[in-house]
């Protein structure tokens, strides 16, 4: 029995109307599919779009038969039942809980499929390009058999070469990709220069790792400006610092401050009389304390790598290199310096969004993921979704272990070597889950050291990342991962591996979720396995859940701890920060809601000003004289249109800025008065209102002054020129993602 099986059977009852309707339907499906097999593409294809015609699912049954006698003939699959029941859960807008290995890729084709044929245009959205890409080249035979166009987006390809595959009518792509394309779409100046067709559709596959792991996860749009990075003189400085004398940092490593002391070491070495003269505070203070950040919690082979004379930043969730993110740019810039690399150039955030607020923007959001149980509240609660259990087709033969506790962390990463060693001796394949690449180095090392050969998925192998936990089931391996490696990739069992895979969690994750989705990669399909967690009374989750809390225990020599009342503890600790991940997801989107709405505004104001014109037509209206003198211009309507959006954008890109700061200080702002969130808002509401106005009012100053001439507007010559590059970034700034948290105390001395 799986440690949740007793959840999926009471979450069962809950949607059992829909189970037992759906279940007679896919059964009479199974049925009719054999009257099919005579059948030619053409008639397939009319019976599907016959079953779905008018933008709804008249005939599920037809829908379903059709659907596999083409899967079986494009694929060579037929979809076991449970596969279509979920197919039908994701055709009306829920989130399918479907475990590991069930064939939920084939699961989303074939829903994809079906909202295409309704005339919905669909994005699949993944968890990275290489899972996008694997699905829609997989999945293209059967999509295509039915005349329904699919392609994929990747990180590499121009904007060209995106614009032709966001017109087709499927398309796989990795979401911060697909976000980032939204950012830029909202910078341009005419709608050719658009790549995004609109969706109706979001088919979110690992959903809860979409939906509320990295829900709060900004996705950034920067653009190149010469930006504020310590001198060489100040990086040389601060590296001469002690921690506990110069600096100290605070509890979580989040916050690094100067001492009185490191204060007056600096003012000495750069000959000047205070940092916190009004004169350095908004430099040279800056600088110190972006070079200290860097120096002090940011640690190589931890936080980066540094590669070909590069610094790139490792995800620590997933434990992969992060390709195309960057620290907010002084930061970047401090740890480029720290490290004696060229620095390079600094930037403006133009514009960011949440995946959260992305996932918003399409009238139709449903999903599949192994784990979707355990974020029924989380989906309900900021995202309206509901959630349908879908059966095993096959019985769990899984064998979860009760977790191995011990005192001290030490004890219990001697255990976890020693369990390691103990199974692989029988042969049997082994995935270790840790929680950081570091302590997936150190692992691996201490392994090796034990004679055992090991596969580490981390930033340094991503690109073989998939090849390598494909391989995880194979007789006698042992691969140590991150959490999130690898995640979405098939693990098949290798000859002779009788016993199936054994999973070890090196330690419980913040959310019993994380633990299950890790769980999960073992016993897949009905293969047997075994699921196997380490804890300590040292680790991050009972510090965190347990603060303040004590708790005697009784070790035995080796450190163990039996006793039943520290397990209930343990359990309590992870409650507890579940509560807590909860708590500030609720609280954070409070804070980003209200700007996900403003930005609505700002959308639909962008599209009036390009698709009409509307801009000239206001600018006329306000400058009559000007409007005179080149109403004769064929380009009147183009350089009025891109005066009106550079001001827009800009006073868009400056709210941003500043509703920041108000965030960083609202709580010494509001004491003694609102509660923060309604301080918070009633100051958002304000200077929104005052944007447009002030938007309007540049923009006639401007359409007053800048040259224009048959090509349109001179705004460089104005300095108000677009800039010339941008890139784009996530801050892996997630209050959620317990060890991925690298940069959250930045934002007081950055922004
Ligand atoms: P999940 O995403 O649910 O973890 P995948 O979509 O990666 O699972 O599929 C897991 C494996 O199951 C794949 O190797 C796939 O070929 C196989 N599979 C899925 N559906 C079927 C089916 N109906 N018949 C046979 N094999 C299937
Ligand atoms: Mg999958």
């Amino acid at each position: 029995m799986g440690a949740f099986d007793w959840f999926w059977k009471a979450m069962g009852s809950g949607s059992s109307r829909n189970q037992k309707r759906s279940i007679a339907i896919t059964n009479d499906a199974a049925e009719r599919g054999a009257e099919l097999a005579e059948c030619s593409q053409q008639e397939l294809n009319e019976r599907a779009r016959a079953a779905l015609s008018g933008g709804e699912l008249k005939d599920p049954v037809e829908f379903l038969a059709v659907l596999g006698e083409a899967s079986q003939r494009t694929l060579g699959m037929t979809p076991f039942n449970v596969q279509s029941q979920a197919v039908l859960r994701l055709l009306e807008g829920d989130v399918v809980h479907m475990a590991t290995g069930e064939g939920k890729t084939l699961v989303g084709a074939m829903a994809a499929t079906g909202f295409a044929l309704m005339g919905k245009r669909v994005h699949v959205i993944t968890v990275n390009d290489y899972l996008a890409q694997r699905d829609a080249e997989w999945m293209r035979p059967l999509v295509e058999f039915f005349d329904v166009s699919v392609g994929a987006i990747a990180e590499a390809l121009s904007p060209e070469q995106r614009r032709e595959v966001y017109g087709r009518d499927v398309v796989y792509g990795p979401v911060n990709e697909i976000g980032f394309d939204v950012l830029r779409d909202q910078q341009i100046v005419d709608r050719s220069e658009a790549v995004q067709a609109p969706a109706d559709v979001a088919l979110v596959d690992e959903a809860d790792s979409v939906l509320v792991d990295e829900a709060l996860v900004p996705l950034v749009l920067a653009g190149n400006q010469p930006g504020a990075a310590p001198t060489g003189q100040i990086t040389g400085v601060v590296r001469g610092l002690k921690e506990k004398e110069d600096y100290t940092t605070d509890e979580d490593k989040r916050n690094v401050f100067l001492t009185d002391q490191g204060a007056h070491k600096v003012e000495r070495a750069l000959g000047i009389e205070s940092l916190y003269d009004d004169e350095h505070v908004g430099s040279t203070l800056v600088q110190v304390n972006l070079a200290l950040h860097a120096q002090a919690l940011l640690h190589r082979d931890v936080h980066y790598i540094v590669r070909e004379g590069k610094v790139q930043l490792i995800d620590a969730s997933r434990g992969r290199v992060a390709d195309l993110q960057r620290w907010p740019d002084g930061l970047q810039a401090a740890v480029e310096a720290k490290e004696g690399l060229s620095v390079t150039e600094g930037g403006k955030i133009l514009d960011t969004i949440t995946l959260q607020a992305l996932m918003g923007r399409y009238p139709l959001v449903c999903g599949m993921t192994g784990t979707a149980v355990e974020a029924t509240d989380q989906l309900r609660q900021f995202y309206d979704l509901r959630v349908s259990v879908i059966e095993r087709e096959k019985p769990l033969r899984r064998f979860d272990e009760a977790d191995r506790i011990y005192a001290t962390m030490k004890e219990k990463n001697a255990a976890i070597v020693e369990e390691i060693a103990l199974l692989h001796a029988t042969g049997q394949p082994i995935l270790v889950g840790t929680q950081d690449v570091a302590e997936s180095e150190a692992l691996a090392e201490a392994l090796v050291a034990r004679g055992i050969e090991v596969a580490v998925l981390n930033a340094k192998n991503d690109a073989e990342e998939a090849g390598i936990i494909a391989q995880a089931g194979q007789v006698g391996r042992v691969t140590v991962s991150t959490q999130m490696a690898g995640r979405g990739t098939d693990i098949r069992l290798g000859e002779g591996a009788m016993e199936g895979l054994a999973v070890i969690g090196t330690s419980r994750h913040r959310s019993s979720r994380l633990d299950n989705q890790l769980r999960g990669r073992a016993g897949r399909q009905g293969d047997p396995g075994l699921s196997l967690f380490f804890v300590s009374l040292e680790d991050d989750v009972v510090a965190t859940g347990g603060a303040g809390e004590q708790i005697t225990a009784q070790p035995d020599s080796q450190g163990r701890i039996e006793q039943k009342r520290v397990r209930d503890f343990i359990e309590h600790c992870q409650r507890v920060t579940e509560g807590q991940l909860l708590e500030i997801h609720a609280q954070t989107w409070k804070y980003n809601k209200l700007l996900a709405d403003q930005r609505e505004i700002i959308d639909a104001r962008r599209a009036r000003l390009l698709d009409t014109d509307q801009a000239w037509q206001e600018l006329s209206q306000r400058a009559p004289e000007r409007a005179e003198e080149i109403a004769g211009l064929g380009s009147r309507e183009k350089a009025a249109r891109q005066i009106m959006l550079y001001h827009l954008d800009s006073a868009w890109a400056d709210h941003l800025a500043l509703m920041d700061d108000v965030r960083e200080s609202i709580h010494l702002r509001a004491i003694a008065r609102e509660t923060p969130l309604d301080e918070y808002h009633r100051i958002a509401v304000r200077e929104f209102k005052e944007l447009a106005q002030r938007a309007v009012d540049a923009a006639v100053e401007t359409f007053n002054e800048v040259r224009i001439d048959e090509t349109g507007a001179y705004l460089e010559d104005y300095g108000l020129a677009r800039p010339s590059a941008t890139w784009t970034y996530m801050v892996s700034d997630n209050p959620l993602a317990g060890g991925n948290s690298v940069v959250r105390g930045i934002g007081n001395i950055f922004r």
